[in-house]
């Protein structure tokens, strides 16, 4: 996945043009601006956007209503506002839950221990179809380092799947740790500066 947040429609193009086709933006107005400015081309038709940031529940229907998969589920009320308006005559959502396992309780992610009941819950939702996890732990140095955290969340995605739940995706590494991340088992990384250079600041949330 190439993680076009902060950037333009433009640079999305480019890539596109290389043959990228998936991308994911974390700020929900700035990605449904780009995926419309997107869709109204007809190359940007086959694109296929994820939603990779921090969810409040105002923002849930801009999601539900423009995006195709959403990695950043960590609670239920949540997933419950994104199936409830996910329009009828789109796919269900695609959805990954983010797992935080290394971070304190203010971090993003459902904890280990409550995933299990989370994924219970959201695979009973009507519109969504769970895919598998997500995961952004905290930078560490080193391979064998990054390695060990991204094996914690293969473990716990091994786990769901000998309970039977289908799942075929496992949501790890960024420009800085994707070598460890695909060592641990992951499908699909998420890279965005060693894509597209480093990001401008940003001053203004979500
Ligand atoms: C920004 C971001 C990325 C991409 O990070 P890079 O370091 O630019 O590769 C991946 N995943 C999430 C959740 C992000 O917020």
């Amino acid at each position: 996945m190439a993680v076009s947040k902060t950037f333009t429609a433009d640079a999305v193009r480019q890539a596109q043009a290389a043959g990228q086709r998936v991308f994911g933006e974390n700020y929900v107005q700035e990605g449904v601006e780009k995926i419309c400015a997107l869709r109204s081309s007809p190359e940007g038709a086959g694109l296929e956007w994820h939603c990779i940031g921090p969810l409040q529940s105002n923002k849930t229907r801009l999601v539900a209503e423009h995006f195709d998969w959403v990695q950043s589920v960590d609670r239920l009320r949540i997933a419950q506002r994104l199936s409830e308006q996910r329009p009828e005559g789109l796919a269900p959502l695609q959805v990954c839950l983010q797992v935080n396992v290394d971070g304190g309780a203010n971090k993003s992610g459902v904890a280990p221990g409550e995933l299990l009941a989370l994924a219970q819950a959201v695979d009973r939702l009507p519109r969504l179809r769970l895919r598998g996890l997500m995961s952004v732990p905290e930078p560490v140095d080193g391979f064998d380092a990054q390695r060990a955290v991204f094996l914690q969340v293969r473990d716990l995605f091994d786990d769901l799947k000998s309970r039977g739940f289908e799942l075929d995706t496992l949501s790890l590494g960024m420009s800085d740790d994707l070598d460890a991340a695909v060592a641990a088992g992951s499908t699909m990384v998420r890279v965005g500066r060693a894509i597209f250079g480093s990001r401008p600041a940003r001053e203004t949330s979500a």
